[in-house]
């Protein structure tokens, strides 16, 4: 039996973990390892992939994936109380969701005081209490300090905390994408790294892989490990890690609000000595024990306080075979660990999981390696459990006597009940999507018709006034034609167009953070994951998609969540066919002058176009460039919270400034560029008729490549190339060029406008996008996009035009 065998509601142990490398131990990582006990909570609306409770805490599953975890079933008792979500009974350790075998062996609660044990690998945990200490470094060292831990745990609502910059907080796994560095505030030699958040230390993505290396490579003086109290076995988890890293730890115990306000406690105390470790509770949504954290921090980074376990395994633990492995491990590979500079017990359990990149930094040779594959060899077989299940589940069971021994978990919490019924409607079979449609379709209207459109039209006006302010004190200084034409006609009317966009962005995007902040986009992500994996991405590729047919700007922007760099790069090619608000201009315009009375079903069917032409693109995408499989979709879907207004504001202005950034360098530069080659002639002289500018002369050239498509007139090119700008600006240069509506009419035939309107859906995305897609792909990629949608476009609109022409 397999996971996937289960109904929603039933609960099972977990037998055998298949599947193989990186993608098994992100498996083991996130606690699917053999003998926990696992709960279906219910499957998507389209039925795949799987929403499950493991450990306490809910995760997404693909079907596919779930079918390489077997299974026992568990009698229907336990499944009943599993199911009613009641899954930590007070003070009754981990529970339904825990540690079954941990839970069986550990009948004394773990209150027997552990023999004392020692080994090599704690001979590296450095000063002892009592110890006179002096500071480690000179007095002007600046600290350094990472902050490590799960995703979605609070870590950069703390850093914003910590340093009062203004870092995007969002309640959906993998919202910081890459590190960020800030100074603490009050304590000037500090210097203090969010990095994007990490299950363990076996990279499975490429940005777990940049935590990891952070914490190899650069050792930070101290490492703040920052866990969720409300999902104390899962965090730990990547803690029992950090201690074996041989860096100064402390442990931020994080969203204590929540779980004391459910009455839940830890017993401070007890956990630092069964850790090793400083642990400070603490509350950065509410600013609680963070003074006290910046204090522990301080101290173990200054006087390079160490952790003093890192030896989680057990002499009595399954006959202690494990033990025996890492301990002999740990002898052998010294030298070599000592050499390639590695934490010696970090060193020792990659080799026996097998770690590639670690085995490559020891550097073995053939004796040795063989030696090391017999050890682990050994160990499995006493064992009874492959090598990485094996230690997976010894920091597992470590972890399972931790809490039973100090954390009292509330029956169930308030917002985990309140989640669930919301959830109830929000991912129900048949509400989820309807929802979805309605919640989406008013997210557009508030803001492209009510609210953006309002500051829209405010901002509009207020630009207009200036450029009125300046354009009459130029004329009044007595300002030369040229450089007043350059100021009011180039930028105030470029820039000016592309500034005006500034409230939907920011309307836009206060919106998704509401969504997202929420936990909602999350779910979207759930339930849409199936779709979306037809065409080779994965379920967290919609929100940019979304985004996209508001303005692919923002859209290009919030693909840094995606925690895969494959999906992050098709999504964001593919975001440029969701037709964006810009080109409603251009569909209006020839709706009016060639199909009047037909503009619901034309708009209609560019949009369905569009979104058809990304799919067949998505298709081609998933058989040439990116190929392989979507990331494996194992995602936390965390309780439902209220956004926070000071992230929510903090964000508006973050992607404020981020837009005034792009408004104010190549938007500019590319306006004054079209401006000049509308001005002038070839030999610099002022043109008083721009049919006789560079610009119809360049335009004049590109025109036979458009005469296909019946669009060579020059002044229908000189619009196009316009639209690279923006948008909007096609409509205003027609407009500019053509004398009236039927001066268009007159030049074109009905087929070509309709490969017009093709042409407009799907050729290159204006500068701005372009832009953006260069900062997140660099110039190659966006240089590509731009020749490869024109591409398309022109091919899409010469079929429509042929086609019209033979019908
Ligand atoms: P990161 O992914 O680790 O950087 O986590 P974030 O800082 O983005 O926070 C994740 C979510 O947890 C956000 O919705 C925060 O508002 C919320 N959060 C962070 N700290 C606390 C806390 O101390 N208490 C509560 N109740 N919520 C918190
Ligand atoms: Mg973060």
């Amino acid at each position: 039996m397999t996971l996937r065998d289960l109904k929603a509601g039933e609960s099972a142990r977990i037998d055998t973990v298949g599947g193989e490398g990186a993608l098994r131990q992100h498996f083991l990582d996130m606690g699917l390892i053999p003998g926990a006990e696992a709960t279906v909570v219910k499957f998507a609306p389209l039925g795949d992939p799987m929403e499950l409770r493991i450990h306490g805490y809910e995760l997404t599953l693909r079907l596919d994936d779930a079918d390489r975890i077997e299974i026992t079933g568990l009698d229907k008792s336990r499944e009943g109380a599993s199911a009613s979500g009641a899954e930590l009974p007070a003070g009754s350790g981990t529970g339904a969701g825990g540690h079954t075998r941990a839970g069986a062996e550990n009948a004394g609660r773990g209150r027997r005081p552990r023999a004392p044990h020692p080994a090599l690998g704690e001979s590296y945990a450095a000063g002892g209490k009592g110890k006179e200490r002096t500071p480690a470094f000179p007095e002007d060292h600046i600290y350094s300090f990472a902050l490590v831990g799960n995703q979605n745990s609070g870590k950069t609502t703390l850093f914003n905390r910590l340093t009062g910059a203004n870092q995007h907080v969002g309640n959906f796994p993998g919202v910081t994408v890459d590190r960020k560095d800030g100074v603490i505030i009050g304590q000037k030699n500090t210097l203090i790294t969010d990095l994007p958040g990490i299950y363990s230390m076996s990279p499975y993505s490429s940005e777990e892989l940049v935590s990891r290396n952070f914490v190899l490579d650069e050792k930070p003086d101290a490492i703040i490990n920052i866990v969720d109290a409300t999902n104390i076995e899962r965090n730990l988890y990547l803690t029992m890690q950090l201690l074996e890293m041989e860096r100064p730890v402390v442990i931020a115990l994080n969203m204590m609000d929540e779980l004391t306000g459910n009455h839940g406690s830890v017993d401070i105390n007890r956990m630092e000595k069964m850790l090793g470790a400083p642990v400070v509770p603490i509350s950065a949504a509410k600013n609680q024990g963070v003074d006290e954290l910046i204090k522990h921090a301080v101290n173990v980074a200054k006087y390079q306080i160490k952790p003093e376990k890192q030896d989680f395994c057990s002499e009595e633990d399954h006959g202690g075979a494990l033990h025996r492995c890492i301990h002999s491990v740990s002898y052998l590979i010294e030298d070599h660990a000592k050499r390639a500079d590695l934490p010696l017990r970090f060193a020792a359990c990659k080799v026996i999981e097998g770690d590639q990149r670690i085995l490559a930094k020891l550097a073995f040779e053939e004796n040795e390696a063989a030696m090391l594959e017999n050890v682990t060899a050994q160990m499995e077989a006493e064992r009874g459990l492959d090598r990485s299940a094996a230690i997976a589940d010894m920091r597992f069971d470590y972890i399972g006597k931790v809490c039973d021994a100090c954390v009292t978990k509330p029956a169930e919490s308030r917002e985990h009940a309140r989640s669930g019924k919301i959830d109830r409607i929000l991912t129900g079979k048949y509400t989820a999507i309807p929802i979805f449609v309605l919640v989406m379709a008013l997210v557009f209207y508030l803001t492209f018709n009510v609210i953006g459109l309002w500051l829209q039209d405010l901002f509009d006006l207020g630009i207009h006034a200036l450029a009125d302010l300046t354009d009459h004190a130029m004329t009044a200084a007595g300002i030369s034609r040229v450089l007043h034409d350059l100021i009011i006609n180039g930028i105030f009317e470029g820039v000016g167009s592309v500034l005006s966009f500034l409230p939907i962005v920011v309307t836009m995007f206060f919106f998704l953070s509401l969504l997202e902040d929420s936990g909602y986009i999350a779910r979207v992500a759930f339930f849409m994951d199936k779709l979306l994996r037809r065409i080779g991405l994965s379920g967290r590729s919609i929100v940019p998609m979304l985004i996209g047919f508001g303005c692919t700007v923002p859209a290009v922007m919030s693909t840094r969540t995606l925690p895969s760099e494959r999906d992050r790069r098709m999504t964001i090619l593919l975001t440029p066919f969701m037709s964006c608000t810009a080109k409603l201009p251009i569909y209006a315009f020839f709706v009016s002058a060639f199909f009047p009375g037909r503009g619901g079903l034309i708009m209609t069917g560019l949009y369905l176009l569009g979104i058809i032409t990304g799919i067949l693109i998505a298709f081609l995408y998933k058989k040439t460039l990116f190929q392989g499989e979507a990331v494996p979709f194992v995602m936390e879907l965390p309780n439902y919270r209220l956004p926070s207004p000071r992230s929510t504001v903090q964000l508006m202005w973050e992607k404020a400034k981020d837009f005034l950034h792009k408004a104010f360098s190549v938007i500019l530069i590319a306006t004054i560029v079209v401006w000049f080659l509308q001005s002038f002639d070839i030999r610099f002289h002022l043109v008083q008729n721009s049919a006789d500018s560079m610009m119809a002369m360049i335009a004049g050239v590109i025109a036979p490549v458009f005469a296909p498509l019946g669009l060579g007139d020059w002044r229908v090119c000189t619009a196009l190339i316009s639209g690279f700008m923006a948008k909007e600006s096609v409509v205003s240069t027609l407009e500019v060029l053509f004398d009236a509506e039927g001066g268009v009419a007159a030049v074109l035939s009905p087929a070509a406008a309709g490969a017009m309107l093709i042409f407009s859906l799907l050729y290159t995305p204006c500068v701005a996008a372009i832009a953006s897609i260069r900062r997140e792909l660099g110039g190659k990629w966006a240089a590509g996009v731009v020749l490869w949608q024109c591409v398309i476009a022109w091919i899409a609109a010469f079929v429509f035009h042929a086609a019209a022409g033979l019908l």
